[in-house]
């Protein structure tokens, strides 16, 4: 049973018994019941509580108690421990690139599939080359494609392309560039050399599986494929993600902005960043700062998609309804990464589909997107890529000015990294707040300052180079 699987099995659901009476905005009463459970560690069972109003509020008990303020690294394993459903798919070759493999693919055939010439020129006994301007009789043509050539004997010549066919008797090759013909014959005034051969095999035999379930299709590697006589390929299905904008004061771009609304940003960003990693976005309408919105969106969701992102709603504040029903009703493993940008994320499941609760500041949003979600899908894919930060290259480079750290927190802000003479240099430009998105345009990365490091100019330091 997959992971997915076996955390379904573990949350009892009841839908007419959940949450009868929920609250359409957060109450205290909500707020209170949230607060409690995040204390508790679990078993697997469903309590229910009456709460002073009278209403019941059904309580879920999960056997893995929820971690706050983890580590990045902690945050990216525990997430790798509720990945997506892994399940293959038949493409075409034409429809595979930047698809990862599903299954290790083996070769029909010998790579290459007969000893063939790797110049124009003649195929000759070696022996007979030995000095420069020996003449050697022409015997006829190897030709790429063609059938059977003439076999080559002591003092004769076959005229031959490249990749056509050794022919018997010949051990090498003499380059066109070192003959001259003259009435049937030819003179050889350079090297003959074995090595002008491509012997049958000497890339791949038949059955090698020289690419591996994981592997990303990149265009050499389709080549290779074709090379191999597959013309169609079993991939991993792109997963599709739910993504869903929670916050009262948000409007789509295109529509009207009433007083202290903004326009939307984050389920476009972070959809495209979905598309990015080789998934299906399902972007959601907004929703409104309602519990009971919120919770019809992640049920649709949960059944209709492989994971769920939301943005917004899981920091501290009373309207913060994503961590509030995610702990009441969810199943939350961990609450908020000792990270700057991007500290207030969760990760957990939603009726047994992994979700993360993003926060709502756009470069919050799109950094934990980059370094948590992107090689948690990574990772669910089963893709070779799932070792690496996603979606970025890790490098050092050595700072134009100074740059301030975050205390206990592993401070990433936005960087422009150039190349310069041998080095990697990098400087920041606009205001790095994490309500700009404009910086994540005006960069190119991300610094790693460790926790309470800040740094110097001329300090080498290691960041992100983002793709
Ligand atoms: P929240 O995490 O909901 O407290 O939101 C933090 C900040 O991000 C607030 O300034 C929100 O207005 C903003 N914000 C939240 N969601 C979005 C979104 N989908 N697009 C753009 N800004 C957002
Ligand atoms: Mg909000």
């Amino acid at each position: 049973m997959s992971q997915i699987a076996s955390d379904a099995a573990n949350v009892v659901i009841d839908r007419t018994a959940r949450y009868p009476e929920a609250p359409p905005r957060p109450t205290e009463e909500y707020r209170d019941a949230t607060a409690k459970r995040a204390n508790r560690t679990s078993t697997n069972s469903v309590e229910t509580t009456r709460t002073a109003l009278g209403r019941t509020l059904q309580l879920h008990r999960f056997s893995t108690p929820m971690e706050k303020g983890v580590s990045l690294e902690r945050a990216l394993e525990i997430a790798n421990l509720t990945p997506m459903e892994r399940n293959p798919e038949t493409l075409t070759l034409d429809q595979a690139t930047g698809r990862t493999l599903f299954d290790d693919l083996s070769s029909l055939v010998d790579d290459p599939r007969f000893d063939n010439s790797a110049m124009d020129g003649w195929a000759v006994r070696e022996a007979d080359c030995q000095e420069t301007g020996a003449v050697l009789r022409i015997v006829g043509t190897s030709q790429a494609g063609s059938a059977e050539a003439p076999l080559v004997r002591e003092g004769e010549a076959c005229s031959i392309m490249t990749g056509a066919p050794i022919p018997d008797g010949a051990d090498a090759i003499v380059m066109v560039e070192d003959s001259t013909t003259h009435d049937g014959t030819v003179t050889i005034n350079g090297p003959a050399r074995p090595g002008f051969i491509r012997k049958r095999g000497e890339n791949l035999s038949q059955g090698d599986r020289p690419l591996k379930s994981g592997n990303i299709l990149t265009p050499s590697a389709i080549s290779l494929a074709a090379t191999m006589g597959h013309d169609i390929v079993s991939v991993v299905r792109q997963p599709s993600i739910a993504v869903i904008g929670v916050g009262d004061e948000l409007t789509p771009p295109g529509e009207p902005l009433s007083e202290n609304s903004i326009y939307e940003s984050n389920t476009f960003g972070i959809s495209s960043l979905v598309e990015k990693m080789g998934g299906i976005p399902r972007r959601y309408e907004l929703i409104r700062d309602s519990i009971d919105d919120l919770r019809q969106a992640l049920d649709e969701a949960a059944e209709s998609c492989d994971a769920i992102i939301t943005s917004g709603g899981v920091s501290m504040g009373e309207w913060d309804i994503v961590r509030q029903i995610m702990e009441q009703e969810g199943d939350i493993r961990f609450w908020r990464i000792m990270m700057r940008p991007g500290g207030p994320p969760l990760f957990g499941s939603w009726k047994g589909k992994p979700l993360f609760g993003l926060p709502g500041n756009p470069v919050s949003s799109h950094v934990v997107f980059t370094v948590l979600v992107a090689p948690w899908m990574s990772n669910s894919m089963g893709s070779e890529k799932s070792n690496g930060p996603g979606l970025a290259n890790r490098v050092r480079v050595t700072m134009q000015e100074p740059l301030k750290g975050a205390p206990g927190k592993l401070c990433m802000r936005r960087i422009s990294i150039k190349q310069e003479g041998d080095n990697l240099v990098a400087s920041t430009s606009t205001h790095q707040g994490s309500g700009n998105i404009h910086s994540m345009v005006a960069h190119n990365g991300l610094s790693l300052l460790p926790p309470d490091a800040s740094c110097e100019k001329g300090d080498t330091i290691d960041a992100l180079w983002l793709f």
